[in-house]
């Protein structure tokens, strides 16, 4: 079987390009594996309180979080 899953990352609506997008992670625990992912880019850590229409897609270069 070929394996061919992209991650799929959405599009900024404001750079119009996916090439800054993270995706948000949201934790009980922020284990040593995520807090490092989040210090070299590569995702962002959200608030596990936050229950209701949480963004889960964050752009690095202009800062717009949403929900796709
Ligand atoms: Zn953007």
């Amino acid at each position: 079987m070929v394996k061919r899953r992209k991650p799929f990352r959405p599009r900024c609506r404001y750079c119009r390009t996916n090439q800054f997008i993270i995706p948000i992670i949201y934790a009980r625990e922020f284990t040593k594996e995520l807090l490092e992912k989040e210090e070299a880019g590569e995702l962002k850590l959200g608030a596990a309180f936050v229950a209701f229409d949480r963004p889960n897609w964050h752009c690095r270069k202009c800062g717009w979080e949403f929900l796709r």
